[in-house]
């Protein structure tokens, strides 16, 4: 294999450099970098740029078509990221500059090189070497990368166009691969040895706007009533009112997997070996103490943003409050406005921003799961895999209506010395990169090779 790190390095320094920033207003976004992004991987995957077919969806989107022998009986792969980045935010918190791609300590740091710019790169060079050995797969592959995942699809989702592009076309998906979970050396699970972790679906996302409205008028006399004061007692309800915790068989198979191997307390793990029969002492003990555990077990609520009026000596005419949702499987959009609305004192009024419900929970044990599961043991034999659900958000949501294998699986091995995404930190060791590459080929061709 000629996989390199170096190589690796290199493209994914180069994708860095370009800073793919998204804006939920995509009039605000410089699509000129994107096309910089698509020059510079035309340049860098030259056989992949020859040998696949790429179609321009919407005004950034990639979406890269290798035909296959048909030799092979399973549904065509997908393996998707996405190409923008959030904002960087206060430049001074940066010790390098986020846009620079420097190499410090074994560390490539900057916006992108782990969200998700490092996918892009493993994807491609995956592709790339397999075509420089004179590979052709037996079922069709395709690549997608939409560019604003970052802003939940801002004002067109470029993920969905991407779906919506291949349901046109009468694809149907056998597995799609998209970023986050992953293979982690089990410190962040809590766990004493690997943990493979195959997410098969995630938690809606859901705006709503608190709204309370007034005649409004000058400060100097405000009067007995006030929108605002109004405001600050429906959100006192509305924490007074959290949904109720339940289990759902995906976050119990997840806990439960891990529980024997748990570096936790004694007590934690015997609740957590089995949570329908602990589930009261989970509540009182576990969950006020652990808010990721928590947010497994409901749908969260979390006031935002509030907004009263323009000017100090102004009494608002409208205040509102955006509480933002996460959704677990099982409850709606609408039944949790409903809820929010039945627990709001009088004169509030609550409206839909926007949301997407929780994605299906794809199976595990299908062909492609087995798949990821196998390699994932064949690097560490000691590995416990184990299906999850995720809090945040993927573009992989958008593919349920061309798939029912949807998996976000991170190729790259997971040791706690990332940088976080999103923070002034974000950065990769450089040591894993070429990892993650050579983990997609092998995917590849054990996935789309007839058996
Ligand atoms: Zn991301």
């Amino acid at each position: 294999m000629s996989i390199t790190n170096e190589a690796c390095l290199a493209h994914l320094q180069g994708m860095v450099r370009i800073p793919t920033v998204s804006n939920p207003d995509s009039r605000l976004m410089d699509f000129s970098k994107f096309d910089e992004l698509h020059d510079f991987l035309r340049t860098s995957y030259p056989l992949l740029h020859q040998h696949l077919t790429l179609q321009k969806v919407g005004r950034a989107g990639l979406l890269y078509h290798w035909k296959g022998t048909g030799r092979s009986g399973e549904k065509p792969l997908l393996l998707m990221a996405h190409q923008d980045v959030v904002p960087v935010g206060d430049e001074a918190e940066w010790a390098h500059p986020p846009f620079d791609a420097v190499v410090e300590n074994g560390m490539l740091y900057g916006r992108g090189t782990t969200d998700s710019k490092c996918n892009i790169m493993a994807e491609m060079e995956a592709v790339e070497e397999l075509l420089r050995q004179g590979y052709t797969p037996d079922t069709d592959v395709y690549l997608a990368y939409g560019y604003n995942e970052e802003v939940m699809g801002g004002d067109g989702p470029s993920a969905k166009k991407i779906a919506d592009t291949l349901k046109d076309m009468g694809v149907r998906l056998g597995m799609i691969v998209d970023e986050c979970g992953g293979c982690s050396d089990g410190q962040s699970e809590k766990v004493d040895r690997p943990v493979c972790n195959i997410v098969v679906g995630e938690k809606g996302y859901a705006d709503y706007a608190l709204i309370a409205e007034d005649e409004g008028g000058h400060s100097s006399t405000p009067g007995a009533e006030s929108p605002m004061v109004r405001m600050g007692q429906a959100l006192q309800a509305l924490w007074a009112h959290p949904f109720p915790y339940r289990i759902i068989p995906v976050v119990q198979e997840n806990l439960s997997t891990l529980a024997p191997y748990s570096t936790r307390p004694e007590r934690e793990k015997e609740l957590l070996g089995d949570i329908p029969a602990h589930f009261e002492e989970i509540v009182r003990e576990l969950l006020p103490k652990d808010r990721t555990m928590a947010a497994l077990f409901h749908t969260t609520m979390a006031p935002t943003m509030i907004k009263g009026s323009d000017q100090a000596n102004i009494l608002p005419t409208r205040v509102t409050c955006t509480v933002n949702c996460r959704l677990l499987p099982g409850d709606t959009l609408e039944s949790v406005q409903q809820h929010i609305q039945s627990v709001m004192p009088e004169g509030i009024t609550v409206q839909l921003v926007k949301g997407t419900p929780a994605s299906p929970l794809s199976p595990t044990g299908s062909f492609g799961y087995n798949v990821i599961r196998s390699l994932c043991e064949e690097d560490h034999p000691t590995v416990i895999t184990t299906p999850s659900l995720m809090l945040g958000g993927t573009d992989a949501r958008y593919f349920y209506g061309v798939c029912d294998h949807v998996y976000r699986f991170s190729a790259f091995y997971f040791e706690n010395n990332w940088g976080d995404a999103h923070s002034p930190r974000e950065a990769i060791p450089v040591s894993v990169l070429d990892g993650g590459a050579k983990f997609f080929l092998r995917l590849i061709r054990r996935y789309a090779t007839a058996q």
